[in-house]
């Protein structure tokens, strides 16, 4: 494994040395062997396997230090309270990624925190950032789970864990904050030079090369919001310490997939304002920016500033539209804006669900609505928008039946049901993972039929409905 440490090369005003500190009786329990030919790794090798679980310590690993909005309120120290970076590897598309190491025990950041994660939070984010990359949205990914007879105390003992995961970079939005806040000039403008240099190269040639990177930091988040609405999927804790500059979706806490279509739906118990319910994150996204590019108003004019944000809802916008006609299989974004929002609020009125409503109308035959009829109480109100809708498909250029064939490879079968993950949990928890295995797998490959696994996509039951989420992890 050929491990580097360019972000270790920053120096201590960006970190602190730690070691991953391995928990009692641990095991490696399952791998990701398709990301580990991908980034080069062995993970099989004896070598290997003794330094990413921290048995053999590496002198470079370390703890970063940000800062962050959280829940609107600034903390002006944050950092990895419970990851340690253990350093960056290639991939076989020539790009760097980080390896890091989720509950790898305390860190000089981790407050009053135990450093440590349980089980249950390691699989939700195992099993979250895989399906997610399944669906084409950019995240962290998971390379590796390890358990251990070790408890870690939360409201009851339970089950400690570690997650080696894998993403591009872990600088976040939050990073700029630490340095901006206290007046550190020099730091800054080392990591935008570090930032420059190791994910937008290509904008260095640029007559501004700080304002063409934020130009394009601004259309990533705006697109991976873009692509989180379309599937219904929920982060729950937007802070901007969670908020990627490369633009990925990480830190999976209390995150949601939505089931019943509900725009204001909050899957974060601990959320009690509903800061980040469904229907706000993409305004939340623009906030983030806007803390984000106050870090730069000693470098760009307010107005370039301001210029860059509003690159933001053209790019979500028009991305959205393109998801949204491709799940609707319709030819034009004004064919979307002539019939989502009559069908959107139809599902809300309805409680629907809305992946079983995409995966249901991928399969819709021309004038035979009863499968989609049979799902809700107002079938009039349905079948006037199936008219007019199938008005629309039947002038497309494209065959009905081809429509339908790739509308299918975008609106998934299956989708991360909170008490999918839940069940898949408490087997783990009792040393069975075959449950994690059968749900990683149609996750992974979430358009095909899985015949043997069509359990996995039902709805949830009642009970699975009730269960709650929060920021305990
Ligand atoms: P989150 O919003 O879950 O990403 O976490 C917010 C902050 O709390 C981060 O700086 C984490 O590193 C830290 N944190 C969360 N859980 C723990 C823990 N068990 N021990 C130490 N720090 C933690
Ligand atoms: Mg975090």
């Amino acid at each position: 494994m050929n491990l580097k440490h360019h972000f270790a090369s920053l120096g201590e005003a960006f970190s602190s040395k730690t070691l991953v500190q391995p928990l009692l009786e641990q095991r490696l329990v399952e791998f990701n062997q398709s990301l580990a030919s991908f980034l080069s790794i062995d993970i099989k090798s004896t070598e290997t396997k003794r330094i990413l679980s921290g048995e053999d310590a590496l002198p470079h690993s370390l703890s970063m230090v940000y800062a962050g909005h959280q829940f609107g309120g600034f903390s002006p120290q944050l950092g990895d309270g419970r990851g340690v970076l253990l350093g960056e590897v290639r991939g076989q598309d020539g790009l760097l990624y980080d390896l890091h190491m989720k509950g790898a025990g305390p860190t000089p950041y981790s407050r009053r925190g135990d450093g440590r994660a349980v089980l249950r939070s390691c699989i939700r984010e195992y099993l979250a950032s895989e399906a997610m990359t399944a669906l084409s949205i950019p995240s962290s990914r998971a390379l590796a789970l390890y358990d251990s007879r070790e408890a870690v105390y939360r409201e009851t003992p339970e089950a400690g864990a570690m997650l080696l995961r894998v993403a591009q970079g872990h600088i976040r939005f939050g990073h700029f904050e630490y340095f901006f806040y206290q007046g550190k000039q020099a730091e800054l403008d080392q990591l935008i030079e570090y930032c420059l240099t190791h994910y937008y190269p290509e904008c260095l040639a640029a007559e501004s090369p700080l304002e063409s990177m934020l130009i394009e930091v601004v259309k990533r988040t705006a697109r991976i919001m873009a692509k989180w609405q379309s599937v219904g999927f929920q982060h729950g804790v937007m802070n901007t310490d969670n908020f990627s500059f490369t633009g990925e979706t990480i830190d999976y806490g209390p995150y949601g997939f939505m089931e019943d279509y509900e725009p204001d739906w909050v899957c974060n118990h601990s959320d009690h304002e509903g800061r980040y319910a469904f229907s706000r994150q993409p305004g939340v996204g623009l906030w983030n920016l806007n803390c984000l590019m106050r870090c730069f108003s000693k470098h760009l004019e307010r107005d370039q500033l301001i210029a860059i944000l509003q690159c933001y809802e053209p790019e979500l916008q028009s991305h959205y539209d393109v998801l949204m006609m491709s799940k609707m299989g319709l030819d034009s974004a004004q064919d979307v804006y002539a019939l989502l929002p009559s069908l959107l609020s139809i599902l809300a009125s309805e409680k629907m669900d809305y992946n079983v409503f995409f995966r249901l109308l991928s399969r819709l035959e021309q004038g035979v609505y009863t499968p989609i009829l049979d799902e809700v109480v107002d079938r009039e109100k349905m079948s006037v928008w199936l008219e007019r809708y199938e008005a629309v498909r039947v002038k497309s250029v494209h065959a009905w039946s081809q429509v339908n064939a790739s509308m299918l490879t975008v609106n998934p079968k299956f989708i991360l049901r909170n008490y999918l993950a839940h069940e898949a949990i408490l087997s783990a928890e009792r040393g069975d993972y075959l449950p994690f295995r059968r749900l990683l797998h149609v996750l992974t490959h979430p358009f095909d039929e899985h015949p043997e696994s069509d359990s996995l996509a039902q709805r949830s039951p009642e009970w699975g409905r009730s269960l709650e989420v929060s920021c305990s992890s």
